[in-house]
């Protein structure tokens, strides 16, 4: 990067070397008498010279291009404010007005003969500006002390912009009281080194007073006008130099122009010489850098703090800092943060750099960098050094408040940008996806150009060059994220009408809100702002809200507050809007549109839709929870629509349906499990987000609501019910007098009670369940669920009159009629509690309840009836023995369901109870004769207890670092298994086959694993693999790579670590983790592990994974061992 590497002084050097030319082309100052004095209705005419009548002087010199930016004269030290052409008045005697370029910057309003000009024809100082005076024909007067000068503009519109933004310099001039920089010494300031005085400019013959100030020479016609402020033009110092040329006379080269003065004498020559080196050695010091950077106003502002006059950089991050925010920056470490001083470290700043830093400017790298801060966080210059600390990093490391690129997370697409940006040269949209992830070294894949640095310097981009070399190792620790991203709107709709108000809030309004709180406002709705005014005539809003800038829309439930409609609007701002209305039209309709602008396009579907809240959200789903995108996600009932990163339509999940719903305490997230992904929502402690989680969790559905509100299964049916059912038909078929037996009341009410909180969470287990409980905690819910299983009391009494018909055949029909108009899930559940009562009277032989004696029990209970109406039973009775006819089941299919269930009770039967013990044998070290020892165990005996019971008979003294242990091994396969030392081992010899034995041997994997899981606390593991299935007892295909992630609850196989959906996911419990693969399946290395999955009890799944190392290997099978057995891996280690 040598070309980068040109300090300061090497390009004065350059240039000196360029001025040289200059000087031997001898080329004389033009000096043009011409035009415009006359007409300042200047009553002064006290020139010193004749040919300075005209009172300004033009000084010929246009700026070569590629040095200064067009429209920003090269003279001005202090930020340009507006510049364009107007109309200097005609000179005296013609009527001819004069096209001037006219600028204006905090200092000197100038006007130069064209843009391109270096030198200005004239210059006023702000300070000297009395008023500004609009006047006929677009016309306007600038009024100093002595003089008036008048321009017109080119439209009434251009000249009201000239009047306000010099009005409002002038008031800022004032207000300051200060002056801020040297250069407005010249009107009265600083006067550091400053030398004075009339000296003879070459070419012209005529003298000039010559004002030599801290690193500027201004030029003006006499001491008078300078002294009312009113001079010729400026010269910049920097990069110029001094040189005696004869006795009285000297020259000032500069870049652009050399000038020849003489003096009156040598002595006088002499004085001006070191007055003039001075001035370019103060102009060369680095406060050159300052003031070139200060150029550009936001830069006078530290980026982060607000703080004045800074005078430190991030050279890569491009911000402009004060010296408390630099040291927090220098904490950092250089690969985040590059602070340089804009005064002591002159060899870096360039001036490509310097320019990178004008063009983009405090302001402008604060759209990105800070285009989302809450008012909360932002800090102050007297902010103390922890909220500094923490506002820069969550700034810079962790690039919170960033605004994203829209390409934000597909990296492919981000280089390409990339590469295509710096061609192109836009500075801001390269640093955007430089920031939000693009590869600086990314390939572009062509030899010539290999990198984006290449591509600068072949397209000739050096302020690219400048800003991609600075950002060449710029690392971002720290998470990532993903805050806000500015959607395309969809078709945006004005729209426009009364609703009523509350002051805005940072919280969110928990309390009623009475009419009396709010005010009536006329609001509208256009181009993606929504307005609210005092009144439909008013022509300023009370407040206006940026549709971009709204993260979350609710509708609140009727009559929350005074007004029966009411809704929310949350800023990202962290501003909370509540409005109201009586008429439910115009609230919806408000509702509708607002919605639909907040949302894009891809999600307008959404704001039609009876949402309940709609916004956007971050989430996390998949392999790669540290990336957090945005989605945008609306709620209501049971439904949830979400629109996630990268799709196109918005996809519905049933929150009734989820397998897990679990709502972290804040600020953790809100994860859901649905059909096997994981989303993870989070909140941020943004304030809309308990709102969401408390959606979530109503619309996944509790135990109070009625059947088609519960937590259901895939067949739409409560899952309370199912596993109740499940369990009765699991172990009470043949319990004598099931359903008509009492429990006991207390477990049954607490059981009900926990079912109906989390039903999904409650485990019915043999041991801990007693039969008669769980089936009338069945009935206890059936019979008060609310509506009941037919819908309403209404909506059953078709049901009763239907047995009153004597025909069989009709009383089907009609039960399959009213069967058909029941809505899915009363339909579904009636389903399940039929097949089931049809089940339990397939075994009336043991349990001794046949179909009459269900229903006795069930009609009341289906009915919510008191059974004094018979009938009830009866329509129970008839849908049990006409089961297959009224809900049209298959009888082939029932009579499968029926040999199932007595195969599972049988299969029960034949396994011990918990008083069995069974001999097993089991062999120390390897199976060979007379290694075997039979060992009696119970269910209680876990596999330390055979450890150290076959230890103990073969005398072997165990050493702690032996970690002898039990294995499962499987030859025929080739895998073996180290059972937990707690696990129960009566369950695996029953397992086992001819192919599988217990071996009891020393654990050369538990030293390993131990050390590397020695501080380990929430664990999670992804990486690739060469993965195989086998299904049944065929291999599926053969190994092919996989991306496989392990987390605390489960195993998740993706096809790669970009895919959205994982090809298998299971919970990592019902798991069974082995050492090693068969040999047949030829794996891909000798590294292989063997996952058995076992699946609703019969199907079993084997996955075969390969890593390619050993150290790999050990890595995985300590993660799934850490993970099942939370790190307790061996007695007394965890
Ligand atoms: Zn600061």
């Amino acid at each position: 990067m040598p070309a980068l590497k040109v300090g300061l002084q090497k390009l004065v050097d350059q240039l000196r070397a360029l001025q040289k030319c200059f000087m031997s082309m001898e080329e004389p100052v033009n000096m043009n008498n011409s035009e415009d004095a006359d007409s300042d209705l200047s009553t002064h005419r006290n020139r010193s010279r004749s040919s300075f009548d005209e009172g300004s002087l033009y000084i010929s010199c246009t700026r070569p291009h590629s040095l200064v930016d067009p429209g920003k004269p090269y003279s001005s030290h202090s930020p340009v404010i507006k510049t364009g052409w107007l109309d200097k008045t005609p000179p005296k005697g013609t009527l001819i007005f004069q096209k001037r370029w006219v600028t204006l910057d905090a200092e000197f309003l100038r006007y130069y003969q064209n843009e391109k000009e270096v030198f200005s024809k004239r210059f006023i100082a702000v300070s000297t500006i009395a008023d500004v005076l609009s006047v006929g024909e677009q016309k306007f007067e600038v009024v100093t002390k002595n003089r008036t000068f008048l321009f017109r503009a080119e439209n009434s519109a251009v000249r009201g912009e000239w009047v306000a933004v010099l009005k409002e310099t002038i008031q800022q001039l004032c207000s300051n009281g200060k002056t801020r920089s040297p250069s407005l010494s010249d009107a009265g300031g600083d006067s550091r080194g400053e030398k004075q005085g009339y000296l003879e400019m070459n070419g012209s013959r005529s003298k000039l007073f010559i004002v030599v100030s801290a690193d500027r020479v201004f030029l003006y016609l006499n001491s008078e006008d300078r002294s009312q402020g009113i001079g010729i033009t400026s010269i910049d110092m920097n990069m110029g130099s001094v040189k005696s040329t004869d006795p009285r006379a000297f020259s000032l080269n500069t870049c652009y122009k050399p000038f020849s003065f003489v003096a009156e004498t040598t002595q006088q020559r002499d004085e001006w010489v070191e007055a003039m080196q001075a001035c370019i050695g103060r102009s060369l010091s680095s406060d050159t850098v300052v003031w070139s950077v200060w150029v550009e106003e936001s830069n006078r502002r530290c980026a982060d703090c607000g703080a004045e006059d800074p005078d430190w950089a991030s050279v890569n991050l491009c911000v402009v800092i004060c010296k408390c925010c630099a040291g927090v920056h220098r904490s950092l470490g250089q690969s985040v943060s590059k602070v340089r001083s804009l005064r002591m470290d002159e060899k870096v700043w360039t001036d490509s750099l310097v320019q990178v830093f004008v063009q983009l400017g405090n302001d402008r790298s604060n759209l990105f960098w800070a285009s989302n801060v809450p008012p909360s966080e932002t800090i102050r210059p007297s902010s103390n050094n922890e909220e500094r600390q923490n506002f820069i990093k969550t700034k810079y490391c962790q690039r919170k408040y960033r605004q994203y690129h829209r390409l934000f997370g597909c990296q492919e697409d981000l280089n390409k940008a990339l590469c295509k940006s710096v061609q192109t040269g836009d500075l801001l949209e390269t640093m955007s996806l430089v920031f939000c992830g693009a590869d600086v070294n990314c390939s572009t894949g062509d030899p010539d150009v290999p990198n984006p640095l290449c591509i600068a310097q072949n397209y000739g981009r050096k302020l690219l060059e400048e800003f991609l070399f600075h950002n060449l190792n710029t690392e971002f620790p720290g998470v990532q994220d993903v805050e806000r991203v500015i959607p395309q709107v969809a078709v945006p709709i004005p729209h426009a009408g009364i609703l009523f108000k509350i002051g805005s809030t940072t919280r969110a309004v928990t309390e009623r809100k009475g009419k009396g709180d709010f005010s009536q406002r006329w609001c509208t709705l256009d181009k993606g702002v929504f307005k609210y005014f005092d009144g439909e005539k008013r022509a300023h809003p009370c407040g206006e809200i940026k549709m971009s800038d709204v993260q979350c829309l609710v509708v609140n439930p009727l009559g929350k507050h005074g007004y029966l409609h009411t809704f929310e609007l949350y800023q990202i701002s962290g501003r909370i809007h509540l409005f109201g209305a009586d008429t439910p039209d115009s609230v919806q309709q408000w509702i509708e549109t607002i919605a639909k602008a907040i949302v894009p396009p891809e999600a307008e579907g959404m704001a039609s839709w009876s949402f309940e809240r709609v916004g956007r959200l971050r989430y996390t789903e998949g392999p790669n929870p540290h990336c957090p995108r945005a989605c945008w996600v609306a709620a209501g009932g049971s439904t949830l629509l979400v629109l996630l990163h990268g799709t196109d339509r918005p996809e519905s999940i049933d929150l009734r349906k989820l397998q897990e719903l679990c709502v972290q305490p804040e600020p953790g997230p809100v994860v859901l499990v649905d059909r096997g992904r994981t989303l993870r929502l989070e909140g941020d402690r943004r304030a809309d987000f308990p709102g969401w989680a408390n959606s979530l969790q109503q619309g996944a559905g509790r135990g109070d609501g009625p059947l088609d509100q519960q937590q259901l299964t895939g067949t739409d049916v409560p899952v309370i019910v199912d596993r109740c059912l499940g369990f009765i038909t699991q172990y009470g078929l043949k319990s004598e007098g099931i359903y008509r037996k009492a429990g006991v009341q207390s477990k049954v009410t607490a059981l009900l009670s926990s079912l109906c909180l989390d039903a999904r969470r409650v485990q019915l287990t043999e041991g801990e369940h007693k039969v008669d409980d769980v089936a009338n905690t069945v009935k206890r819910f059936l019979r008060s669920v609310r509506e009941g299983v037919f819908d309403g009391e209404q909506a059953s009494l078709p049901w009763l009159r239907t047995v009153a018909l004597s025909e069989t055949s009709r009383r089907i029909s009609q039960y399959q009629t009213l069967l058909a108009s029941l809505p899915p899930v009363h339909q579904a559940t009636l389903g399940a509690v039929i097949n089931h009562l049809y089940c339990v009277q397939c075994f009336a032989e043991e349990n001794k309840m046949d179909a009459h004696s269900l229903s006795i029990v069930f009609g009341p209970t289906l009915f919510q009836a008191d059974g004094t109406d018979k009938s009830a039973g009866q329509v129970v009775e008839d849908l049990v023995q006409h089961y297959q006819a009224i809900f049209d089941v298959d009888a082939e299919h029932v009579k499968r369901q029926i040999e199932m269930i007595s195969h599972i009770i049988t299969a029960k039967e034949d396994r011990p109870d918990e008083e069995t013990r069974t001999i097993c044998g089991i062999y120390l070290e390897v199976k060979e004769e007379g290694s075997e020892l039979l060992v009696q165990v119970s269910q209680k005996t876990t596999a330390t207890d055979v450890v150290s019971e076959v230890l103990r008979r073969r005398n072997i003294s165990s050493q702690p670092e032996d970690y002898w242990s039990c294995f499962l091994v499987n030859d025929k396969d080739d895998m073996e298994r180290p059972l937990h030392y707690q696990e129960q081992v009566l369950p695996v010899c029953f397992s086992l086959d001819k192919d599988c034995h217990l071996v009891i041997k020393k654990n050369d994997y538990m030293k390993t694993i131990l050390t590397c899981t020695d501080g380990w606390v929430n664990v999670t593991r992804n990486g690739h693999v060469q993965f195989c299935e086998e299904k049944g007892q065929r291999a599926k295909g053969s190994f092919s790579k996989r991306y496989c992630v392990v987390t605390a609850t489960s195993l998740e196989i993706y096809k790669t670590p970009k895919s959205n959906h994982p090809e298998k996911d299971c919970h990592l419990q019902a798991l069974k983790v082995y050492c090693g693969i068969r040999k047949k399946l030829q794996p891909p290395s000798s590294w292989g592990m063997t996952v058995v999955w076992t699946q609703d009890q019969h199907e079993m799944h084997r996955w075969y994974l390969c890593c390619e190392s050993d150290q790999e290997l050990t890595d995985w099978l300590a993660t799934f061992f850490f993970l099942q057995h939370h790190g307790d891996l061996w007695p007394g280690t965890s």
